[in-house]
């Protein structure tokens, strides 16, 4: 059995957008047609990230306990913490719905009252998680369970359901603040992290891994030859996937493309954008809850390896009841269980993709 600190607060409850904003009305309509696609049979209006999101998580975990875990709570972040990865116009911008409703970009990207407080919360769960994995007392595992989520937030503006990069913040954190030197960011949500990859793309210390559905799917970026400005030993990989991908080329993926990298890369920390949106119920892709326990177990992999098992794991997208199964197999593996048996599917069809990618970013830089 491995000890895992969870992190998690219940003022991650308090965002809980109702999707009306006074002062933009035709927003309202825009962003309602489009959730409307995501919301079953188009009956009632609900904001995919929502509250329930957690609530299920921690139900889950309430109804089936893993040995290891230790829930621990999270501080707001500070000002100085969110402009680690953010401009201070974007900062400001957020703040200034501190206490109000309404959209803070016309994609879907909502707030209520208790929204910065809950982006705040989010921002210092996953930079506590960073701390307790670098800490001399450990543990070396930590999962940060919070909402809204970060990857698609920019240095310069929410998106995406996304506030601040929770995930961006805390690599930057643990470079600025820790002794450590390279971050490795696996982000493996079934929507590219199109902010973080604008946040870290130019930082020759980050190699940021990223697998997701390929355009046109939400955001439309990540296409596998930006590879930014190709810095050794970090940089991008993007691993764009066709719809309906599945177990197999998840996990080859990780196997073929994320291994070999790291071995070059040879990260001081993990951190993983661990979105379960790739899960059937999500409806894009057809990853299972067993798959996500083979990645966990890749990445534990390669964190026990090359950085004495430091990894933090912090939550990004998953929508349905599903989400909270997919992560309690990650934590089942987190805290030492062994994840079962993935068949591999030879017409999974996003295998061209990954040997595409493969052969592509195994290619030699040239000058
Ligand atoms: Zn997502």
């Amino acid at each position: 059995m491995m000890q895992v600190k969870v992190i998690y607060d219940d003022a991650m409850l308090g965002h809980a957008p109702d999707g009306y904003d006074p002062k933009r009305p035709e927003w309202t309509e825009i962003v309602r047609e489009r959730l409307g696609e995501l919301d079953e049979g188009g009956m009632r209006y609900t904001h995919p990230e929502r509250p329930e999101r957690l609530q299920a998580i921690l139900a889950s975990l309430e109804e089936r306990p893993i040995e290891g875990l230790h829930l621990v709570g999270a501080e707001p972040a500070d000002r100085d913490t969110k402009l680690l990865a953010h401009t201070a116009a974007h900062v400001d911008y957020v703040e200034s719905y501190r206490g109000k409703s309404g959209w803070l970009h016309p994609d879907t990207t909502a707030v209520s009252g208790g929204s910065c407080e809950a982006a705040d919360v989010a921002v210092g769960a996953a930079v506590g998680a960073v701390d307790v994995v670098l800490s001399e007392e450990g543990p070396r595992r930590a999962f940060a369970l919070v909402r809204p989520p970060g990857h698609h937030a920019g240095p310069n503006g929410p998106e995406g359901f996304c506030l601040f990069n929770n995930v961006a913040i805390a690599a930057l954190h643990a470079q600025e603040r820790h002794d450590v030197e390279r971050v490795l960011i696996v982000d493996w949500d079934v929507h590219h992290g199109n902010g973080t990859q604008a946040i870290v793309r130019d930082r020759a210390d980050i190699l940021h891994f990223d697998i997701h559905a390929e355009a046109p799917v939400y955001p439309g970026t990540g296409a596998v030859f930006d590879t930014g400005p190709r810095h050794r030993p970090g940089g991008l990989i993007n691993v764009p996937v066709p719809l309906q991908s599945g177990d197999t080329v998840f996990v080859e993926a990780l196997e073929e493309i994320l291994a070999p990298a790291a071995r070059h890369f040879l990260p001081d920390l993990v951190i993983v954008s661990a979105g379960y949106d790739a899960h059937p119920a999500d409806l894009l892709m057809n990853v299972s809850e067993g798959a996500f326990a083979v990645m966990t177990e890749q990445v534990l992999a390669l964190a026990e390896r090359y950085c004495e098992g430091r990894i933090a794991f912090v939550l990004e997208g998953g929508y349905r009841e599903a989400l909270s199964t997919a992560v309690h197999a990650s934590l089942r593996v987190l805290a030492g269980a062994e994840a079962p048996a993935i068949e591999r599917d030879v017409d999974d069809p996003g295998r061209d993709a990954v040997l595409v990618a493969d052969r592509f970013h195994s290619r030699p830089v040239h000058f």
